[in-house]
């Protein structure tokens, strides 16, 4: 259902409320795992070996069922337009088009298409906007964390928060990623920045960084993926972190637990994960996982059973943070069957949607404030208020804010204007940083035609400027980075 047919004329209520059994859906019904057993499906070395990282495997998976147009739609958004290399695990490809079942070749088609987790985890060519692929201001760091880096890998953003980017890489990769710049695999369009120092020592830093400052309490623990790094460094690591007195919040910020929940589940990794919790709880400190799912299919029985591990172990919560899509979940109805399905069957908290970042090539995906707005009007008053996620924008220099928070709205030109009450790491000498407006931008195409027409006069950049604006970025960061 749309934003708009939401709020027509019918005495029936807008959403109805039904609890949905989860369902593991069946694997054979792709061919190339036909013969796979469910032995072969719960073991994490088995998911890991057989991710889908390319067309040609993806060929092999689906067969003629989906049609050579789906394939060059796919090759050529990988050659012209992703930011993301592509790896899907096994779980996660099994979540889009669940109850097909195949009826010849090319039957898959249509429905692939116009699968909603598709749309995010393979992207393909006809998805992406042509009139506006990326929005002027769009950028590869579109949220500035490098530039408040205080250590490599370490963003000090708010006051008493900091988040730790401990490594590069992801079990699975996302069109949408908001870290493009830095995570995955560099593709012909994004050559991605590498990190300058040995992982030991940029997580020294990081811990020697937090010993000596006492203003901060709160750490995101991420990547990338925590389900990336070998469990006895991540443990270290976590161990040190909770011997730092001023430390009191740690968020373990794991995507996996969506999409390989397989590494969740292993029964060592467990263990040390209650350790972990156990030591936490002694210190008083809150130790929980911030996983991210952006549709109801991706919460299977499987998701459902790594969560309940994590809250068996001891951790305080698993809450989930997703991303508003457009095509995946940008409607009040898609939002809540999401949230009442992570609540309901698999005790994940729904905690924020955050609108999708003005990365490059992200316009389809992007909706407006405005749309924003309406869709956090749309889900109030259905889910407790406890798991009444909040839709926010996160925005550049200033950080999260919730939709409604704005300052001013020019819906001419599409530009957002908010205000902050803090300081991040980089503004200590700037004496206007709490008084200035700081701008975000609606997707162009959402626009009136005069606020259409004056971008297409003002801010029309040709995809070789982009291109050249990208390289020059990445230059910057990488001088910067050897210079540290
Ligand atoms: S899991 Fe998170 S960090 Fe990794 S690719 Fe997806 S959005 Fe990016």
């Amino acid at each position: 259902m749309s934003i708009d047919t939401a709020t027509s004329l019918t005495t029936e209520q807008p959403y109805a409320y039904r609890r949905v059994e989860l369902v593991e859906p069946d694997w054979t019904r792709f061919p190339g795992w036909a013969d796979v057993t469910a032995e072969e499906w719960a073991s994490v070395q088995w998911q890991r070996a057989h991710c889908v990282k390319n067309v040609k495997q993806l060929r092999e998976l689906l067969g003629d069922l989906v049609d050579d147009r789906f394939y060059e739609d796919l090759e050529r958004d990988q050659a012209e337009r992703a930011t993301m290399s592509m790896l899907v695990p096994p779980q996660m490809m099994n979540t889009m088009v669940p109850d097909f079942e195949p009826r010849g070749a090319g039957s898959m088609t249509e429905a692939l298409y116009a699968d909603p987790i598709r749309h995010y985890m393979i992207p393909v060519f006809s998805d992406r906007r042509t009139d506006w692929p990326s929005h002027p201001h769009a950028t590869r760091d579109s949220l500035h964390e490098h530039d408040m880096w205080v250590t490599e890998g370490l963003t000090h953003r708010y006051p008493t928060k900091v988040l730790a980017e401990l490594l590069p890489t992801c079990p699975q990769y996302c069109g949408h990623c908001t870290r493009m710049d830095l995570v995955g695999n560099s593709t012909p369009v994004i050559d991605k920045l590498k990190f300058a120092g040995k992982p030991n020592d940029r997580l020294k830093d990081m811990l020697d960084y937090l010993r000596q400052n006492p203003a901060v309490r709160d750490v995101v623990v991420s990547g990338g993926d925590v389900a990336n790094m070998p469990w006895p460094r991540l443990e270290a690591f976590l161990t040190e972190l909770l011997e730092i007195e001023n430390i009191r919040d740690i968020r373990l910020a794991s995507k996996a637990l969506i999409g390989l929940p397989q590494h969740w589940l292993q029964p060592d990794l467990l263990e040390g994960l209650s350790r972990v919790a156990t030591t936490a709880r002694s210190r008083g400190v809150s130790i929980a996982m911030h996983t991210h799912t952006n549709h109801a299919n991706s919460v299977t029985p499987l998701v459902a059973q790594a969560a309940g591990a994590m809250l068996d172990v001891g951790l305080r919560d698993v809450r989930n943070q997703g991303v508003l899509l457009n095509g995946v979940n940008a409607d009040p109805h898609a939002l809540l069957d999401l949230c009442f399905r992570l609540l309901d069957g698999a005790q994940i908290m729904p905690y924020y949607f955050y609108m999708c970042d003005m990365i490059p090539f992200s316009e389809h995906w992007r909706v407006s404030v405005a749309d924003a707005q309406r869709l956090q009007h749309h889900i109030m008053g259905y889910l407790p208020g406890y798991a009444t996620p909040r839709i926010v924008c996160d925005v550049p220099f200033v950080g999260k804010r919730w939709v409604h928070q704005l300052a001013d709205y020019d819906h001419e030109h599409g530009i957002s204007y908010w205000t902050k009450n803090y300081r991040t790491s980089i503004e200590a000498t700037d004496a206007e940083a709490l008084t200035r407006h700081y701008e975000y931008y609606d997707p162009i195409h959402t626009l009136p035609e005069s606020g259409q027409q004056w971008w297409a006069e003002h801010g029309r950049l040709d995809e070789t400027a982009l291109k050249a604006a990208e390289m020059a970025e990445a230059s910057r960061r990488t001088a910067a980075l050897q210079a540290w």
